[in-house]
């Protein structure tokens, strides 16, 4: 059986697209960090539409948990493969460069980017063997267009699209196509305390989107209509860039 994993899938975005990839048939692997609450209630949702939800609890920035937790999943699944991958864990430590604090920076570079480098190289192997396979990377209008007060976030988000390039180059003969999603500002617990009302003044859309436009994206991505679209960083963002 073929399943999705979805990193950071308990809360926002990563809970919106696992109940998308839910809907279009796929068992999902829901990966958080620390929310035991959050996770369940997703895994019930999923199931409430009839879908089949797994958690799987890990830091994607500790190489050795990374390794651990998935080959757990394999031991325990001998006759599966991963054959969809949405990298959307992510964390933001915002302040100007001048007053950022060496772990504000390296907390924010080693969860996406580190998580990104451990969880893919490990996935990819079985989906060359497969000759399938679908990576998908949430990157942000950040890395893009660099957002004064996230250095941090801008270079690791900037670092996702560039290996998402690069690796999609690596594997297309593969059948296994990578792409980046980069949204603007959506309303999740990461915006929560900003003033949105305020923001959506500079939004061509006037509002925040939602998770479930950006999940809309990716489900895109992951399904067979989307087999010739490799090596792309589709924005999600009201037009606040283009
Ligand atoms: P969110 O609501 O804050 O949720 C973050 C998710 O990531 C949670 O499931 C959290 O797990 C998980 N997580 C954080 N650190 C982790 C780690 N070290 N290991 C495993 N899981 C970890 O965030 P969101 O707004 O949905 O954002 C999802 C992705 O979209 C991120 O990559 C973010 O950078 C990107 N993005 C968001 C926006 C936006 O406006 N919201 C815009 C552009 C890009 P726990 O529940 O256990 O804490």
């Amino acid at each position: 059986m073929k399943y999705a994993l979805i990193t950071g899938g308990s809360r926002g975005i990563g809970r919106a697209v696992a109940l998308r990839l839910s809907q279009q048939g796929l068992p999902v692997i829901v990966n958080y960090v620390s929310n035991d609450a959050a996770a369940e209630e997703t895994k019930q949702m999923v199931e409430a539409q009839g879908g089949k939800c797994e958690l799987l609890k890990f830091d994607i920035a500790d190489k050795q948990a990374v390794e651990a937790a998935l080959q757990q999943w394999e031991a325990a699944h001998p006759e599966d493969f991963i054959s969809v991958l949405v990298n959307n864990a992510g964390t933001r430590r915002d302040n100007l460069m001048i007053m950022m604090s060496d772990e504000d920076w390296h907390s924010v570079i080693d969860t996406p980017l580190n998580g990104f480098f451990y969880i893919t190289r490990r996935l990819v192997k079985t989906m060359l063997t497969h000759r399938e396979g679908r990576i998908i990377n949430m990157a942000s209008l950040s890395g893009l267009k660099g957002v004064p007060g996230q250095t941090n976030y801008s270079a690791a988000k900037a670092a996702i699209i560039g290996a998402t390039k690069a690796l999609a180059q690596e594997v297309a003969k593969r059948k296994i196509t990578v792409n980046a999603v980069a949204p603007g500002f959506i309303a999740t617990d990461m915006t929560a305390e900003l003033d949105a009302e305020a923001l959506s003044k500079m939004i061509p859309a006037a509002r925040f989107g939602t998770p479930e436009e950006v999940a809309a994206v990716v489900a895109f991505l992951a399904s067979p209509e989307a087999s010739y679209v490799t090596g792309q960083v589709i924005q999600v963002n009201g037009g606040l860039y283009s």
